[in-house]
């Protein structure tokens, strides 16, 4: 099996996920990571350790920042040229994007949020924000499709080094169609998507202020703060700390959940977590019952209870 994956980055700094693909696709094959746009030389750098036995850095002048049809169509001429019979990314937004056009321009299926590839070839992927997994088959010559984030852990260690390639695409101006004019930094450091620990809360927040104690406790264990759809909709947090099917998805080693029932949608946001603890006032909420450790109190008296003890120990 000659298995591709288009490793997503920002002018070098590479997405997370897309090393989970690379774990995920060296059991497929024999492994050709594809990098496209500036800055591919230092993402390129260490993807070996992932399991690539080759990097495939596409070149153009004509491509700077992501662009999907740009993206899609270098990788379309890769593969083409290359016989690829397999064909991945990382489930994000853009590993997304790039599949379905490279799929319109092959006129194949695609299969988006993949968990599992069968023995005969036929896919487990996750449907409905993951609330529902779905066995599907894919004719084709090609298998394209994406990889459901964090079902995989991207673990390096495999110790060789990768054959770099340099290759030329033809890109025409259609290919700039979509393409990014600015760049807004709006957040430094660690994001809600990859911080180690998320401190999120719910509607038992009780208010937009309430979430200063969740900031102070998120600031003394380096974590960041998550929320609920409940207080986006109140107001009281920015949607970009929207934690669930309709905000981010979150795989944190501790997902604290403070005041949150624990709804399907918000579930699916953050099942992934390594230990969930819930501080709920209700011992049946299902954020209660499906968490490893949970404190049935108030979250008022147990958030100032616990920055109060860690302030402490730490002196
Ligand atoms: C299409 C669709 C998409 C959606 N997408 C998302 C999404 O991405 N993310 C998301 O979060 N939701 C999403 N929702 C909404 C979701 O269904 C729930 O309504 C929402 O998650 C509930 O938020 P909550 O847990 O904060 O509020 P509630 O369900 O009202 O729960 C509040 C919890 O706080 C507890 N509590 C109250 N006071 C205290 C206190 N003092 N101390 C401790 N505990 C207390 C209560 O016991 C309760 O369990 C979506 C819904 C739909 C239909």
């Amino acid at each position: 099996m000659s298995v591709y994956v288009l490793v997503e980055h920002d002018r070098g700094d590479v997405e997370p996920t897309s090393l989970e693909a690379l774990t995920f696709a060296r059991s497929r094959g024999v492994v050709t990571a594809v990098l496209v746009g500036h800055g591919a030389d230092r993402a390129a750098a260490g993807l070996g350790d992932y399991g690539a036995a080759a990097v495939t850095i596409a070149t153009n002048d004509l491509l700077a920042d992501y662009g999907p049809d740009a993206w899609a169509d270098a990788l379309r001429q890769i593969i083409e040229a290359d016989g690829a019979t397999e064909v991945l990314a990382s489930g994000t937004d853009r590993g997304n994007e790039v599949m379905a056009q490279l799929a319109a321009r092959l006129d194949l299926p695609m299969v988006a949020n993949v968990l599992e590839i069968g023995e005969s070839g036929e896919v487990l992927r996750l449907q409905w924000g993951g609330s529902l997994h779905e066995q599907a088959s894919t004719p084709g010559p090609v298998l394209l499709y994406t990889l459901s984030p964090h079902t995989v852990e991207a673990t390096g260690g495999a110790g060789a080094e990768a054959v770099l390639v340099e290759r030329p695409v033809d890109l025409d101006a259609t290919a700039l169609v979509t393409m990014i004019k600015d760049r807004v930094t709006t957040a430094e450091g660690i994001t809600l998507a990859t911080a180690p620990i998320v401190v999120s809360g719910g509607r038992g927040m009780g208010s937009a202020e309430a979430f200063d104690m969740l900031e102070e406790l998120a600031a003394l264990v380096g974590g960041k703060v998550g929320c609920s759809r409940v207080v986006t909709n109140n107001g009281w947090r920015n949607h970009r700390d929207q934690v669930g099917q309709t905000g981010t998805v979150v795989a944190p080693d501790v997902y604290l959940a403070c005041g949150i029932s624990g709804a399907i949608q918000h579930w699916v946001g953050m099942m992934n977590a390594k230990t969930v603890i819930a501080i709920n006032t209700d011992k049946d909420a299902p954020m209660v019952t499906k968490a490893d450790y949970a404190i049935v109190a108030d979250l008022h008296e147990v958030v100032p209870a616990i920055i109060e003890e860690i302030k402490q120990r730490h002196g």
